[in-house]
């Protein structure tokens, strides 16, 4: 297996499961046109019609649960029950926009002097969608469910790591009634994507994955006029004020840290405490990180599985290694643990400064960096202090002042004394270098609506 072809490997034992051929450009481009032509049959559908096609696709995600689940913890390595918790979300997503789409499209009047006006939210047709591997079936649930029933059809370039969650997501549309072309998967390597963008049957394009990736997506669309979302990475800061619920907080911030391994766009990858809360918080952090079991992350008993990927792995530990070689303290973990699969020991790193890696970039897995800081001024000024702008989280019973904080966050989202999450009905995204546009919520699908006036006298 390369690391170009698109292939399932199980990074708990290396094992490949399934490789694809990747679609040559003509197959790509007639699955373009195939999504364009059906879209002039979908666009006339009611609302309530779309949505009822998403509807059935939730109850099948409920149906196919274990089997999607399974599907995802052998291609990236989730561990089961969160893989569990991934399809339900998925399935509450598609549900949602089932149930309150169509009011969210409805038309809406504009006072006019004479006779009247109405902005109505039409499709525009083809979508790309190019989604990453982390959450395989979240993902394109918030991206699928609102645009199937604001009435665009919708071509799916998946990462190239997980295409058995790509094809389940497919068959699983298919069956719930999407005509042909209404939702199409693209086995494409990334490197070849831009021949797609540059269709000028395509409408827009929604990328959910690095700030690289997003830049070139969103470069190439530009060049051909076409809107786009990106949902990028991220480095919230998880920021601790007061120590009244102290064993709370610290199990926050492990969750908020370690779900989905780390491999999370608004995990709490920046810890800012106050002095009198710092040590005990480390010390007891770290006591929850070297508690984890590592093991099958089929096995529900497993609490350390592995990222999704060798080179995911090997990259991280190199960002750790460097920032301790600039002069970082490692506190815990920093290196591979003695097996085989893509494990990585939990770590905690301190004294981190300006210019160490671990500063600046995104740690994409179980890697905690937690920052000692004299006041509130300094938790908000460092905190702001990275090019992303994605999550955040405040703690403090003081709930004025905790929100006082989350103000002046430089962020799309902010949750107060609870980690950074996500939830059908809430708006998800974030500015900064993590991107533009949202997902979820009634923002989710307005996105790539036409708000097409209609002006009568
Ligand atoms: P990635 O390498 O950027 O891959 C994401 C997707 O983009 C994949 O389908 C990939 O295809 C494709 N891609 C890569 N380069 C591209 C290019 N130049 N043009 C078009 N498509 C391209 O992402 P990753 O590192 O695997 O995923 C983790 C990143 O996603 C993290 O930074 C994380 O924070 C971010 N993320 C953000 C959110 C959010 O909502 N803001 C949610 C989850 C994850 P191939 O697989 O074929 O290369």
């Amino acid at each position: 297996v390369t690391r170009r072809s698109i292939a399932s490997v199980n990074p708990y034992n290396d094992e490949v499961l399934a490789e694809f051929p990747a679609m040559t450009d003509e197959e790509a481009g007639r699955a373009v046109a195939a999504a364009h032509q059906a879209f002039q049959e979908w666009r006339s559908l009611a609302p309530a019609e779309r949505a009822a096609v998403v509807g059935r696709a939730a109850s099948l995600m409920r149906e196919r649960r274990e089997e999607l689940a399974r599907t995802v913890t052998l291609e990236m390595g989730k561990l089961i029950g969160e893989s569990r918790g991934e399809a339900d979300l998925s399935a509450d997503i598609l549900s949602y926009y089932a149930e309150h789409g169509p009011a969210f499209l409805a038309d809406r009047p504009l006072p006019v002097e004479e006779g009247n006006a109405v902005v109505a939210n039409r499709p525009l047709g083809a979508l790309l969608g190019i989604m990453p591997w982390n959450y395989p079936l979240y993902q394109v649930a918030r991206f699928a469910a609102p645009n199937l029933v604001a009435g665009n059809t919708i071509l799916l370039k998946h990462a190239s790591n997980c295409p058995q969650s790509a094809l389940a997501l497919e068959r699983l549309f298919h069956d719930a009634g999407a005509p042909p072309g209404v939702y199409v998967n693209l086995f494409l390597p990334s490197a070849r994507v831009g021949t797609v963008i540059d269709d000028p049957l395509i409408q827009g394009v929604s990328l959910t994955g690095s700030d690289r990736a997003g830049a070139g997506a969103a470069e190439r669309a530009g060049r051909n006029i076409e809107k786009t979302v990106l949902e990028l990475g991220g480095s919230d800061p998880f920021i601790v004020l007061d120590t009244e619920d102290f064993d709370r907080t610290v199990e926050a911030a492990a969750v908020g840290r370690l779900s989905n391994m780390g491999q999370s766009c608004v995990s709490a990858k920046r810890m800012i405490l106050l002095p009198h809360v710092y040590r005990r918080f480390v010390e007891e952090l770290r006591r929850r990180f070297e508690a984890l079991v590592p093991g099958d992350p089929l096995d529900p008993d497993t609490t350390l599985g592995p990222l999704s990927s060798e080179q995911a792995a090997a990259n991280l530990v190199s960002q750790v290694r460097d920032t301790v070689a600039q002069g970082a303290t490692l506190v815990t973990g920093g290196d591979r643990i003695g097996r085989p699969g893509a494990f990585v020991q939990p770590t905690i790193l301190t004294d981190v400064r300006p210019g160490m890696r671990a500063y600046r970039e995104e740690l994409f897995g179980p890697v905690a960096v937690i920052y000692q800081v004299a006041d509130e001024n300094e938790a908000v000024a460092l905190a702001n202090d990275t090019p992303y702008g994605l999550g955040g989280a405040v703690f403090c019973r003081d709930l004025d002042r905790a929100r006082r904080v989350a103000e002046r966050l430089d962020a799309g989202m902010v949750w107060i004394n609870h980690p950074t999450s996500s939830h059908p009905a809430l708006p998800f995204g974030g500015i900064k270098c993590s991107g533009y546009g949202r997902e979820l919520a009634d923002l989710g699908i307005e996105e790539f609506v036409n708000k097409k006036l209609i002006r009568t006298f």
